[in-house]
């Protein structure tokens, strides 16, 4: 069953967004990335009372999962461009919430990234923001805000990726925090990037650094998710726990499936999320009790996890994200809103 806060839905006038009313260019692709993004700021808007200490996660991520399915109704996956991070201080990215997980309530000490993607017709809004109750955590989330802005307003067609890079890392050298009477810098990530975006692929192939790292990559026209990550750690992330993020891999070539169970998940998988990323939340939704399958089409490598992401224990991250549209007539932050 999906979980609806019907109330609060109601109250924030979550119903399905006609793609007439986004009809107001005549740029179709912008168009569509105008109504996703639309849905994302509605989402975000919608949980933000959610947002507290003694929250449950579960809550959280299941309203950002059915306000998305109400506005985008008929999109694949209803909409949903990727599943909806939900990781908390040492855990940077890549974390939500597995099918029969025990639910997760929310500390006043805690750090905690809510990454969420919509789309409509593939066009995939990717933006990300961070919330912190212990003031003394602001300054980790200014660090990455202003970086992120940074990278937003250098960012242009022809740009070699390294040199944004080393403008974010210009950002990052101003900021340092105090913590237990001890004052350190602040650091930015440096294996989690900005991003090129192509229609339904999340990541299109140019990676944004958070510093020069000396990758001549050019930005084209298109979209990008510009992206930094603040942390209190090492600066530096790597795998660790249960996946909860998968997508379909490129070449499954005519590997066989002996099991009619799975190959009916792998199916499901082709038809409903095609190339996006999905969470096993997500398989649930169309069929009962396919967390098994999803583990074994995994090893099988017909599908391909990303397991989530930390930074060292004990330490804290922050993250700021949008996704900006680059055309030769100008350029448009298109997650852009009033809250961040
Ligand atoms: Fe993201
Ligand atoms: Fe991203």
């Amino acid at each position: 069953m999906p979980f609806v806060l019907l109330n609060e839905i109601e109250e924030m006038k979550i119903e399905f967004l006609d793609k007439k009313n986004y009809e107001t260019t005549a740029d179709t692709v912008l168009n569509d990335a105008l109504r996703a993004a639309d849905a994302h700021k509605r989402v975000r808007g919608g949980i933000q009372k959610l947002l507290k200490p003694g929250a449950s996660l579960l809550e959280i991520v299941s309203a950002v999962e059915d306000m998305t399915r109400i506005m985008l109704k008929g999109e694949k996956n209803n909409g949903i461009g990727f599943p909806c991070g939900i990781s908390i201080n040492d855990c940077a990215a890549h974390y939500t919430l597995n099918p029969g997980e025990k639910d997760i309530i929310l500390k006043e000490s805690d750090v905690l990234k809510i990454d969420f993607g919509v789309h409509s017709n593939g066009r995939i809004m990717d933006s990300a923001f961070t919330v912190c109750f212990d003031p003394k955590y602001e300054m980790l989330l200014k660090a990455t805000q202003e970086a992120t802005k940074r990278g937003l307003e250098v960012i242009g067609i022809d740009m070699m990726v390294s040199e944004i890079g080393r403008e974010i890392n210009e950002v990052f050298k101003s900021f340092e925090i105090t913590l237990n009477n001890k004052t350190m810098p602040i650091k930015a990530i440096w294996n989690l990037n900005g991003h090129s975006i192509n229609q339904y692929k999340i990541h299109g192939g140019i990676s944004i650094p958070p510093s020069n790292n000396g990758d001549c990559s050019r930005i084209s026209e298109g979209f990008c998710a510009v992206e930094t990550f603040a942390t209190t750690g090492r600066g530096e992330v790597h795998e660790k726990g249960e996946c909860s993020h998968y997508m379909l891999k490129e070449n499954i070539g005519n590997t066989k499936i002996y099991s009619a169970k799975n190959e009916k998940i792998l199916n499901l998988i082709k038809k409903e999320f095609g190339t996006l990323p999905f969470s096993p939340r997500h398989v649930e939704y169309y069929e009962k009790d396919s967390f098994p399958a999803i583990k074994l089409l995994s090893l099988r490598k017909f599908i391909e996890p990303h397991p989530p992401l930390f930074d060292s224990p004990g330490s804290h991250v922050a993250q700021f994200e949008h996704t900006i549209y680059l055309k030769e007539s100008g350029s448009t932050i298109m997650t852009d809103g009033n809250d961040y």
